[in-house]
């Protein structure tokens, strides 16, 4: 599919109940007059329900402030998103706030656990905070996702970093939200709990219905999603459905050359529609 296919601008084409999130013409400058830099330029994208999406590009190219944009974690200068039905671009603060509590899960590099609390106790603690009672059955089958036996009374000191990591994943995933947004989750782990990490995201994908997007640097993650954006200089350079990681070491090899060599030409083109993989 070409990137124009997939990033069409067209609102009335996007199916908000295969959608789990969108972006249409999203700007994002920071700074003012001599010091703008433009972050995202003119962003359009749709985020499958169900599937797993990487974004990936070279340092400074904007997944992060795309990421955190479509999260409502960051405001944008200019365009809309959602989160499924919801326009999150119009929310006030504390709607906004709500939104991000219920239906969107947070993964970074730091596993963000609380240290006085066992591993059940942080999987369970953002739904305890909520005052909300989780799904027995939905626990269980998290629980058993997690694959932590008989370590879930274990603090978080006491279980490796990719253990850990699970325990983060299986606490994002207990509120069922919409979206989980991942940036750099692998980044702390070396090669083999990365593979499991992203192993175990893949499965909360197929077997749970989750839908995962993840920011990385790492082409060996590209391998264990169904769709990887490539963004460069502010923009959605490229897209390749079904990845290897292969293809998608060679596609960014591409990019760092062609950016390099031509001042941005890649990115310039891509804007005008005419990369092709
Ligand atoms: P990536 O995640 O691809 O490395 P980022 O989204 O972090 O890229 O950054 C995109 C561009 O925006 C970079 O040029 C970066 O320096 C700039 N940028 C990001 N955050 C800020 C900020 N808070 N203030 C000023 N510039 C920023």
């Amino acid at each position: 599919m070409t990137p124009t296919a997939i990033h069409n601008a067209d609102r009335a084409t996007s199916d908000r109940t295969v959608t789990a999130a969108s972006a249409r013409q999203v700007t994002k400058a920071y700074g003012t007059e001599g010091t703008r830099v433009t972050a995202l330029d003119a962003v359009d994208v749709d985020i499958p329900r169900g599937r797993f999406t990487v974004i990936m590009g070279p340092s400074g190219s904007g997944k992060s402030t795309l990421m955190h944009c479509l999260a409502g974690l960051d405001s944008v200068t200019s365009g809309r998103t959602w989160i499924g039905g919801t326009e999150i671009t119009r929310l006030k603060d504390k709607h906004l706030t709500e939104l991000r509590r219920d239906k969107i899960g947070f993964i970074f590099q730091a596993y963000n656990l609380l240290p006085t609390l066992n591993a059940m106790e942080n999987i369970t603690l953002p739904m305890d905070l909520a005052g909300r009672k989780p799904d027995e059955r939905w626990l269980g089958q998290v629980v058993q996702a997690v694959g932590l036996g008989d370590r879930l009374q274990h603090r978080p000191t006491q279980l490796s970093g990719g253990q850990q990591q699970r325990v983060a994943i299986a606490r994002a995933l207990l509120s069922r939200p919409e979206i989980i947004f991942g940036d750099e989750p692998t980044g702390n782990l070396d090669a083999r709990s990365g593979a499991e990490i992203l192993a175990f995201l893949r499965s909360a994908v197929d077997e749970l219905g989750q839908t995962v997007v993840l920011v990385t640097h790492d082409p060996a993650a590209a391998c264990y999603a169904d769709r990887v954006l490539f963004l460069a200089d502010g923009s959605i350079a490229d897209e390749m459905a079904s990845p290897t990681t292969d293809a998608v070491l060679k596609r960014m090899l591409r990019f760092s050359g062609a950016l390099s060599t031509s001042h941005g030409s890649l990115a310039k083109r891509a804007r005008r529609g005419t990369t092709r993989a």
